[in-house]
């Protein structure tokens, strides 16, 4: 079962184009290194938290105690089984604007605690390129920075979070985008007895993003991504006016020719703003109330983000 999420989650990546991972050599060095990483992190996570219970459990023996708790013969799919049926999902949302960092620092996120992140955007993506129904529908409201349908969204969101690489938990990357997304994705953890645990909102001026947005390219089938100023690909020349020659554009690992989002340009950029700022920051004041939301300042080095992060996560950083 470990293997199969495991494996779920590769995929994912490989559909991903979102990833804005503003270092190339992250970007290369991701994949099949850190799906193997998972396998292990996955039971060590259980298997920790397992331990933390078994503590509170004073009055039995260690022997009763060990055997409830990881089942005769230590097996894993027992211990999963158990933690997905007894303990809430971890259910986080990393929020922020286009270029924020969601892309970068969610998988590291999905690394260090083994559960997935799910981007509207990739799927939103994948069905695009697949032509499917909803991709169809949504194309050209993507390709002008507008927001796709409510009723679409949702409906990707409620059938992909009951896929078993969700049944610990998981990150939300781009969704909710409206009030009415979080009071759908409310109303389906409810129903299941659960509910967002934490939101982290990723905090940068508007000014920076142009530059960010604007200097991303991205190798699709693999979702790396590089950026003209901060992330160069190797093969990368520039012309006599600065600006990057379309041919030397290419993936540092396979040498395949890079793209550029259809919506990572300044007028789709301003359109992507208007709505964050107008129904999605919203959503922070819907969530505020319950002390689960942290503000990172994603206007700062990778590291400095990242280290943020880490504080958001703990419990104690509320
Ligand atoms: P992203 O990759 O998150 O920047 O999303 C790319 C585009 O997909 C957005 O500009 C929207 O057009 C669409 N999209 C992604 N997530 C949502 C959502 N939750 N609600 C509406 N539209 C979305």
């Amino acid at each position: 079962m470990l293997l199969s999420s495991t494996a779920r989650l590769a995929a994912r990546r490989v559909v991903s184009t979102a990833a804005f991972r503003s270092s190339a050599r992250t970007a290369t060095t991701r994949s099949a290194a850190s799906a193997d990483s998972r396998s292990s992190i996955m039971p060590l996570a259980v298997v920790a938290a397992a331990g933390g219970l078994a503590l509170g459990a004073s009055r039995m023996r260690e022997e009763e105690k060990t055997q409830c708790l990881f089942g005769t013969g230590s097996n894993t799919e027992a211990i999963e089984e158990k933690f997905a049926t007894y303990w809430p999902r971890n259910i986080m949302i990393l929020f922020g604007p286009p270029g924020a960092g969601k892309g970068t620092h969610g998988p590291k996120i999905e690394d260090m605690l083994g559960i997935v992140q799910l981007s509207t955007g990739d799927m939103l993506r994948a069905a695009v390129s697949a032509k499917t129904e909803v991709g169809l529908k949504a194309a050209a409201v993507m390709k002008a920075g507008g927001l796709v349908s409510d009723d679409i969204v949702v409906g990707i969101i409620r059938d992909r979070i009951k896929e078993p690489d969700c049944k610990f938990g998981f990150i939300l990357d781009g969704f909710p985008r409206t009030l009415v997304q979080s009071q759908a994705l409310d109303k389906m953890l409810a129903d299941e007895g659960a509910c967002v645990t934490k939101v982290i909102s990723l905090d940068i001026p508007d000014e920076v993003l142009e530059e960010r947005i604007c200097g991303r390219w991205i190798h699709k089938k693999s979702g790396r991504s590089y950026h003209v100023k901060f992330a160069p690909p190797k093969a990368m020349k520039l012309d006599n006016n600065g600006n990057p020659v379309l041919e030397s554009m290419k993936d540092n690992e396979t040498g395949e020719p890079l793209m550029q989002r259809p919506d990572d340009t300044p007028a789709a950029l301003v359109k992507r703003l208007q709505s964050y700022h107008g129904e999605t920051v919203p959503i922070l004041n819907h969530y505020k109330p319950n002390g689960i939301v942290a503000a990172v300042n994603a206007n700062q080095g990778m590291d400095g983000v990242w280290g943020e992060i880490l504080k958001a996560l703990k419990r104690s950083a509320q």
